[in-house]
């Protein structure tokens, strides 16, 4: 989650009982600097007895911030302040990203988490996805959580934190929660979670599809998401959506990103996935997911995950 209005927050720090805006504490024994792909990572540990080691959750932290790094080729800010707090029980919950000192991430680890559940998080990426990308205007708000729901499991992936066979049977389970509903007003007008999340993460996969179809692989979303953080597209500056995306065809040589927001912001576009699904030679059954290379598309579907050996 992606945070930045002071109304929003005060609502947060009630509900999680934390208080963001003391975030800049004084240096001391629970304070940790991990330096990864040119950031420094400021990790503030809880102050609570946990069934975690330091060693553990600071091996959580690096395996979210080698992700990141690869995916974005450097890690997206010079520096993050990250928060971990703890509450009673188990699992990891309620990440939020704030655009403060250069990147605030604040999120929840349990007393009693295990090592077996944090190797399961898929929350602390999501969030560092974040930081990778400029604030927007409240009505793009579906963009920075699309990606950052697109783009977590595929960086997961890439480094072997996560099976890609899982990539394709979350996106084939969860997409479908991104197809707009009754009386939808398109992306830009309708932020309801699914629109959000989901709506977002597939104007993502539909970009990512047509810039490898339209370059021949050669390009995919990434090289476009990673020319905006090279042109200093990050979480603590304000961008107009238009800036992104231009930035992001530009870096692709299509207008892969300006077209399909063209088509999709102002109205319900119903996308058919099966069909996708097919062309991308995804197929499910039950839990189980197998993939077909004979497919045309098959190496479009493998340009995105790159198949682990
Ligand atoms: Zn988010």
């Amino acid at each position: 989650m992606r945070v930045k209005s002071a109304g929003l927050l005060m609502l947060l720090s009630l509900l999680f009982g934390t208080f963001p805006l003391a975030l800049a504490g004084q240096a001391g024994p629970q304070r940790t600097m991990i330096v990864m792909g040119g950031g420094t990572i400021d990790v503030r540990l809880p102050d609570s007895s946990m069934a975690l080691s330091r060693a553990e959750l600071l091996h959580w932290v690096r395996a979210a911030a080698t992700a990141v790094t690869h995916y974005y080729g450097h890690y997206p800010v010079a520096h993050v302040t990250l928060r971990i707090r703890s509450f009673e029980g188990s699992g990891v919950r309620h990440g939020v990203t704030f655009p403060w000192h250069g990147g605030t991430i604040m999120i929840h680890v349990g007393t009693e988490t295990t090592v077996a559940e944090l190797k399961r998080d898929w929350m602390l990426t999501h969030e560092m996805v974040h930081l990778a990308f400029p604030s927007m205007a409240d009505n793009h708000h579906w963009i920075e959580e699309g990606i950052a729901t697109y783009v977590e499991p595929i960086a997961r992936a890439e480094v072997d934190e996560y099976p890609v066979s899982s990539v394709w049977r979350q996106f084939v389970r969860d997409m479908p929660q991104g197809e707009p509903a009754p009386g939808d007003m398109g992306l830009d007008r309708t932020s309801t979670w699914g629109r959000t999340y989901w709506g977002g993460a597939m104007f993502c996969l539909l970009a990512d599809v047509q810039i490898r179809e339209q370059t021949h692989n050669r390009m995919g979303l990434q090289d476009a998401l990673r020319a905006i953080v090279n042109h200093g597209g990050v979480i603590s500056q304000d961008w107009t959506i238009e800036k992104a995306l231009a930035t992001g065809d530009r870096a692709t040589g299509t207008h892969v990103l300006e077209n399909l927001y063209g088509k999709m912001r102002d109205k319900p576009v119903n996308v058919d996935l099966d069909q996708l699904w097919k062309q991308l030679g995804v197929e499910t059954n039950g839990h189980s997911v197998s993939f077909q290379n004979s497919v045309p598309d098959a190496a479009t579907r493998m340009a995105i995950t790159p198949p682990r050996g």
